[in-house]
């Protein structure tokens, strides 16, 4: 790990973070710029790698399937749909270089392409951020028991 990286450090927890799903492997937790609420990041704990093209296939297979256990968590949470991104470089519109997937919740009755749009749905205040948490965090529960 690196200690220069933003999600390393979330990783270890040395910077906080507001964690929805965690293993040995991987850490999930919510965006703090949401393009919707719910928005949330799934990390790799065992190394730092910057993009999908240096990650070792079987971190990126761990990553996807840490992706997919928080999808069917939102779905069982009664969210209408999900959206997964992935981006890799400046030019492709990564900010952090530590490979991750957003795993973006839709409401019920949105519908349309995904807006990315980094902030546009913030929450109205903590309570209402540790709300939808709660909530992820239960589907998991319930779709992957
Ligand atoms: P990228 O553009 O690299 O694909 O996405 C990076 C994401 O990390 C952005 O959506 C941004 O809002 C999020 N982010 C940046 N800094 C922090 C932080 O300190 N904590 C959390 N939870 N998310 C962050
Ligand atoms: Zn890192």
């Amino acid at each position: 790990m690196n200690t220069d990286c933003l999600f390393c450090r979330i990783a270890a927890g040395s910077i906080p973070s507001v964690k929805v799903y965690e293993t040995d492997g991987v850490l999930a937790f919510l965006d703090i710029s949401p393009v919707e609420k719910g928005h949330t990041l799934v990390i790799s704990k065992r190394a730092h790698s910057a993009t999908i093209l240096d990650t070792p296939p079987d971190i990126a297979a761990e990553l996807l399937a840490a992706a997919k256990t928080v999808a069917a968590g939102m779905m069982a949470a009664s969210f209408g749909g999900v959206n997964l991104v992935q981006n890799n470089f400046p030019d492709g519109g990564q900010a952090v270089p530590h490979i991750h997937f957003h795993v973006i919740p839709r409401a019920k009755g949105r519908q349309g392409p995904l807006v990315w749009a980094s902030g546009s749905n913030p929450y109205a205040d903590d309570a209402e951020r540790a709300a939808f948490a709660e909530r992820i965090r239960a589907g998991i529960a319930a779709a992957n028991p």
